[in-house]
This record gives structure tokens, C-alpha cells and sequence, in this order.
């Protein structure tokens, strides 16, 4: 049996790109107390897992993973396990307790807890800290960077929303800001280290505020984008409800934000999304759409769809459609919805469709959106795009990988060019998820 080392960390991550960040921002804590990541899950002496509690099916994932952990624990007895994030922070006190062999839960405001958490567990004490700290933003603490050229950057953590399906109020506790200066240094420093690409993350970055001097998320972009003008510049999540001109004004206006705005509508039917408390109507959402291409036609635009909500119709379903036929978004995320525990779903509504008719619609929303993809990505064929080159492509050393700022994947044949580089790529082929072609200059 392999030796585990007891200052050796391994953390297996779910979820969004906020779990990702928080990651990095957990490395950086049990950095601090003299813990170092494993070099594989097979050394590590600690395993902790970031879970997500967004939809049903992630959290089943979670559970059969738990499974196999549990087994490893079973082998070897020294080894600390925790579950970290927004699974135990929803379910509390009794997955802690249905766990018996799980040494601490952490909800997504307690990581700074990590590195006593791990020690009192190898004295045999069981913890767990579900509290909500309204303050905590991990300001102070520099994230353990998984990447080298782009780099996701909270910037607000938490959700003042109360959209009738979702967990992540509950999760991630009442909204808070990083502050302005703190950001634009932390971009600062990534830029200093060669990362090529910052994502500003929040769950609705829209409702950024900076204590200090009261900016908005408007005026966070334009400070960013100033501060590193090498630097590409990307954000999400916008709520469509608080989107602004003025925000949608500063993107356009700065040439290194990316053209690309990720605003979630969900249904396309006015009548399921008040169901859905989503503060925003099918028009209303049209309304920000003209607008944002009013002003850049050429933006890019990607979505989130719920399939199969409660008491949706035949006819509701086919509004989404016809909503994404009307946009025609580059992409989207697409799901059939699943009732999360307590949610005001859950508590007020029937989950009345069959889950092989919400399947069977959120196969059809699939669908057109690859139709519709497809169609777009083709109008590229013949065009130069810029590709910032993020990677080898798996399957030929030859080729790179990349991203334009539209945040279209693309597969090129390398030339002279390695990740990291901005490349000029004349775009040969499309499919509906990625565009092909060869490094210009
Ligand atoms: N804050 C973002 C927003 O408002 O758009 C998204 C947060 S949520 C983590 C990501 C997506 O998961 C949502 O936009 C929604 O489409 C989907 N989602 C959330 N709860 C869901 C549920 N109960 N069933 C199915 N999909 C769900
Ligand atoms: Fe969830 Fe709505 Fe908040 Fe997004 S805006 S995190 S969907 S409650």
C-alpha cells in the first residue's frame, strides 16, 4: 500500500467556475500553514472535496464519489477527509452526520478554519463550521494558480436574488464586493506574471459595489481594463434584470473587455419565468438584447435554459424556442430542471412535469441550439479571427488550442506559435462547438 504523506493535500473540484476559484483560494490557506498540493490523489494525506449542490445530478456525482472516498478512508486510517463547499453549507447539519466518516464540512465562507479543521481531525476531533460570514471576500489571500495564461478572479461573492429553483442564496450566503483597489492590484500582479486573460467572477457581477468609492461593475470593468491593457478581459455572470447601457457602453468602448456577454434568461415565457422570480419578462430580456446590439452588433451572446420548470406547457417550451431562434445565442447551458430541497420551488409549486417530458424538451432545446450554433460558427469560415492560444489540442501537438474574445473555441495548425500567444487565424471549417483553422500571424 502506497505511503500517504500527512502534509500533502489533494482537492477533487465540482461545479462552477466560483468552485474553481475557491479552490485556488483553499490552496493558498493550507499553503500558508505548511501544507503543499500532491503531486496525485494516491500521496496525498489530506483529500478534500469542493462540492456543488446546483442541480440534482451533481449532487448524486457527489455521492457515488463519496463512495469511493469512503473506501479509501477505509484503507487507510490516517488519511483527512473533508467535504468543503456548497453541498454540507446546503444540507447542514444532517450530511454531516450521515457522513460519520467524513473528518470536517466547511461551508464556502469557513476556509480560512481549513488548516485547524485538519489538525484537530488528526487529534480525532469531528468539526464542522456551516456559519455565513457576510464579510468574507478572501481579500488578502493570493489564489495558488492552477493555469499560467488565464485566471479566474472573484470579484463578489453571493446571491441577494431569490430565483424560485436555485440553491446558491442558501449556498453562498448575502451578497459582498471585493474591494476596487484589491481587485485591479490582484490583475495587476497577474498580469506582471504573464497571464494573458482575467474572468471576473460573481454570481451576478451586475450587482458589484465597491465600499470605497461606490462604483458599480461599470466602473470596476473600466478600472480593470485601464489598469492592464495587454490583458484580455472577460466577466460573468450578468443578471438580465441589471444590465446596464452603461455597462454594455464601457465593454464596447475598451478593446481589450471581451465582446461577449453570458446573460441567463431560462425560459423563454413570460409567464414561467415569474414563476421563476426572476425579476425580468420574455420582452423585457428581448429589450436588453436590442439594446446590448444596438450598441455592439457584433457581441457575442451565451445563455442558461431550464427545461421542463413547473407547470411548464407545450407551448411555454415552444416560446424558449422560438426566444432562441429570435437571439440566436452562440451558445448556451442547457438543463432540464431538477427540484432542490427547500427552495421556494420546492416549498410552493407542484414539479409536475414528467421527468421524460422535461427530458425529452431539454433534448430538443439541445438541438437547436447546435442548429443554431452551427449556423453561426459557419459565418466565420473565410474570416481572420484573433485566438488567444490557450493549449496543446488534445489530439495533435501540432495543432493549439484557443479562444476568440467571443469565447468561440478554435483548433489551429500552430505554425510558429505557442499558448499564451494572440494569433491571427484564418477560420477553414466549423462545427457547432468548435471553429478550425491556420495560424496567419
Ligand atoms: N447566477 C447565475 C444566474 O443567475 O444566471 C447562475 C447561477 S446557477 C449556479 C447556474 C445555472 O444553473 C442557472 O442559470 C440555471 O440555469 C441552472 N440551475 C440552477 N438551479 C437549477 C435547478 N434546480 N434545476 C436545473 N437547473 C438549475
Ligand atoms: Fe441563483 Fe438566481 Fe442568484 Fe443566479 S441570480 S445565483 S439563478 S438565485
Amino acid at each position: 500500500m502506497a505511503d500517504r504523506n500527512p502534509t500533502l493535500f489533494f482537492i477533487h473540484t465540482f461545479g462552477c467556475q466560483m468552485n474553481q476559484a475557491d479552490t485556488e483560494i483553499v490552496s493558498s490557506v493550507l499553503g500558508a500553514s505548511g501544507y503543499e498540493p500532491a503531486p496525485d490523489e494516491d500521496s496525498a494525506g489530506i483529500i478534500l472535496l469542493n462540492s456543488c449542490a446546483v442541480r440534482e445530478n451533481a449532487v448524486d456525482r457527489i455521492g457515488n464519489f463519496l463512495q469511493q472516498l469512503k473506501g479509501r478512508k477505509r484503507k487507510h486510517r490516517s488519511l483527512v477527509v473533508g467535504v468543503i463547499g456548497c453541498v454540507p453549507q446546503f444540507e447542514k447539519q444532517p450530511f454531516f452526520d450521515a457522513h460519520p466518516w467524513v473528518d470536517f464540512v466547511a461551508g464556502p465562507d469557513n476556509y480560512r478554519s481549513l488548516p485547524s479543521m485538519i489538525a484537530n481531525a488528526r487529534q480525532g476531533a469531528r468539526q464542522s463550521r456551516l456559519e455565513y460570514d457576510h464579510q468574507e471576500t478572501y481579500a488578502g489571500i493570493d489564489p495558488v494558480r492552477t493555469g499560467k495564461i488565464s485566471a479566474f478572479l472573484p470579484v463578489m461573492r453571493g446571491c441577494n436574488n431569490s430565483c424560485a429553483f436555485c440553491v446558491v442564496p442558501v449556498t453562498r450566503g448575502r451578497e459582498r464586493s471585493v474591494p476596487l483597489q484589491r481587485v485591479v492590484d490582484e490583475t495587476r500582479e497577474l498580469a506582471d506574471s504573464g497571464f494573458r486573460e482575467v474572468t471576473l467572477l460573481g454570481q451576478n457581477v451586475n450587482s458589484y459595489l465597491d465600499a470605497v468609492r461606490g462604483l458599480d461593475f461599470a466602473g470596476l470593468l473600466e478600472a480593470v481594463s485601464r489598469a492592464v491593457p495587454g490583458m484580455r478581459i472577460r466577466f460573468t455572470t450578468s443578471h438580465p434584470k441589471d444590465i446596464s447601457e452603461e455597462l454594455v457602453r464601457v465593454i464596447a468602448g475598451m478593446p481589450n473587455i471581451c465582446r461577449h456577454i453570458h446573460l441567463p434568461v431560462q425560459s423563454g415565457s413570460t409567464r414561467i419565468l415569474q414563476l421563476m422570480r426572476r425579476g425580468h419578462s420574455r420582452e423585457a430580456y428581448l429589450r436588453k438584447i436590442d439594446m446590448i446590439r444596438t450598441i455592439m452588433p457584433d457581441a457575442a451572446l451565451t445563455t442558461d435554459l431550464i427545461s421542463g420548470f413547473c407547470t411548464e406547457t407545450d407551448e411555454e417550451h415552444r416560446e424558449t424556442l422560438s426566444l432562441m431562434d429570435e437571439v440566436r445565442f452562440d451558445s448556451s447551458f442547457m438543463f432540464y430542471y431538477s427540484v432542490r430541497p427547500g427552495t421556494w420551488a420546492d416549498r410552493n409549486l407542484p414539479d409536475d412535469v414528467p421527468e421524460g417530458l422535461k427530458k425529452a424538451r431539454l433534448q430538443e432545446v439541445i438541438e437547436r441550439q447546435q442548429a443554431i450554433s452551427l449556423e453561426r460558427y459557419l459565418e466565420d469560415v473565410g474570416r481572420t479571427v484573433e485566438v488567444l492560444a490557450e493549449s496543446e489540442s488534445r489530439r495533435a501537438s501540432s495543432r493549439l488550442m484557443g479562444r476568440t474574445g467571443t469565447n468561440r473555441a478554435v483548433v489551429f495548425e500552430r505554425g510558429g506559435f505557442n499558448p499564451g500567444d494572440l494569433v491571427r487565424v484564418r477560420i477553414t471549417d466549423a462545427t457547432s462547438a468548435t471553429l478550425a483553422g491556420e495560424a496567419v500571424g
